[in-house]
């Protein structure tokens, strides 16, 4: 474990932390006897749904809700639908439902899963929910064909290691799930991001590697794409778009492992930062609740402490301590009340850092005049919205202390709906 305050960090010249030279495998947690899968497609009230509360369900088993989804959760233990809810989700992008199992304590039996193919709608239908969340439902609903594909095992926000731990520990397994996204991608060349200063840890026979530093934003992918293949994300559009395909290290290590074992994949790796900035590396299953994990680490959640999911630049509180792990959680920050500054109602001073500091050159502080107002078209066309790439920067160095990053995520989510119901 390491310690290390983020809260501490007071200029700028930002750098994401490094894998420690040996590191230790990831604490285990247990099975928790109540697990909630999260499905990224809403319910509707009107239609006949596929599951419902009280209906058995086996490991390994998908779980659709309507006849024609495409999206599902796949139950990591065999047992009973406690209850279906709506989850409104955190980051304000995703509506989702939430499926709450009861495991069956006298009962392991699983699924029989299908042989597997490496082909993309096999990928899109079976392999979509892997710890890591490799992107095949998105990718096979792209018409643009991957040209590059892109193995992260550098993290993409401060205090995490866990895309560094699985790239390197797991070095073996990351090149055999490279080979595999390669056949099912059908790409020429894999490329793998690593911090150059882990080269010499690791040797990989098979993959082009791209070196990033640690300086943040470096290891973003629109980053990566103008540094290493000049070429710039345009405003509003998808790296996938593209045809450049960014997946996770863990990813790639989770579909090597379900090629051997010829079953799913269940063990989320996460890297979780406490209130005294100690670094603790756990594997949960999908679906524990973060409260099972706080407890089995020792860790008390008191009333308006916050838990950040994901790093300090990109992370989103959530509102419940019940949250639970999914395939895409990386990172956990838990922060005491008392750390937390209070935001006073404060009005932009026009001092220009964040316009400064804005890789992708957005006019933030007029961008948020515009969002403020709620005019989001305005906002794209006057002030770049879609360029914005997330990194999170100009909040950090706001000398208003303005939420600049909740503005921003919510503008593009209001403009994505703006252009839906147009
Ligand atoms: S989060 Fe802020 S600094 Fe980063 S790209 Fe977006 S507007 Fe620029
Ligand atoms: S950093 Fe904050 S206070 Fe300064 S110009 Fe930008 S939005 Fe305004």
């Amino acid at each position: 474990m390491i310690k290390r305050s983020f809260f501490a960090l007071s200029n700028p010249g930002l750098t994401c932390d490094l894998l420690e030279p040996d590191p230790e495998a990831p604490q285990k947690i247990d099975v928790p006897g109540l697990l909630t899968l999260l499905l990224p497609e809403p319910l509707d009230g009107t239609r006949n749904r596929r599951i419902r509360k009280g209906d058995p369900v086996l490991k390994g088993q998908k779980l659709l809700l309507y006849d024609d989804s495409t999206e599902y959760a796949v139950s990591p233990v065999s047992g009973t639908i406690k209850s279906i809810d709506t989850f409104t989700a955190d980051d304000v992008s995703r509506l989702c439902t939430r499926i709450t199992i009861e495991k069956n304590t006298q009962t392991s039996d699983q699924i029989e899963y299908p042989d597997m193919e490496t082909e993309l709608p096999f990928a899109a239908r079976h392999l979509n929910q892997l710890p890591g969340a490799p992107p095949f439902t998105r990718l096979a609903r792209t018409r643009v064909p991957v040209t590059t594909l892109i193995i992260m095992a550098a993290d993409t926000d401060l205090v995490t290691t866990t895309a560094q731990y699985m790239g390197t520990v797991h070095a073996e397994a990351l090149q055999k799930g490279a080979q595999l996204l390669q056949q099912i991608t059908k790409v020429p060349k894999v490329y793998l991001v690593l911090p150059d200063m882990l080269h010499d840890r690791v040797r990989f026979d098979n993959l082009t590697l791209l070196p990033t530093r640690s300086n943040y934003p470096e290891t973003l992918p629109a980053m990566i794409m103008k540094n290493h293949l000049e070429k710039i994300l345009p405003a509003g559009t998808t790296p996938e778009e593209m045809g450049i395909c960014f997946i996770r290290a863990e990813a790639a290590v989770s579909l090597a492992r379900a090629f051997d074992t010829q079953a799913p994949v269940f063990e989320k790796c996460i890297t979780l930062v406490d209130k005294n900035g100690v670094r603790h590396r756990i594997e949960a299953v999908i679906g524990t609740p973060l409260s099972r994990i706080f407890t089995q680490l020792g860790i008390r959640i008191n009333e308006l402490d916050r838990i950040v999911i994901g790093g300090p630049m990109q992370g989103f509180a959530t509102f419940t301590p019940h949250h639970p792990v999914t395939p895409d959680m990386d990172t956990v920050l838990v922060q005491d009340r008392s750390q937390i500054p209070s935001l006073p109602d404060k009005t932009c001073v026009n001092c220009g850092k964040c316009i400064q500091i804005c890789p992708a050159d957005v006019p933030v502080n007029l961008l948020i005049r515009f969002l403020d107002s709620g005019q989001y078209e305005a906002a794209a066309d006057e002030c770049d919205l879609e360029s914005c790439i997330d990194c999170g920067l100009c909040a950090y160095v706001c000398t208003a202390q303005i939420p600049l990053c909740q503005y921003i995520r919510l503008g593009k989510h209001e403009l994505s709906k703006l252009r839906i119901d147009a």
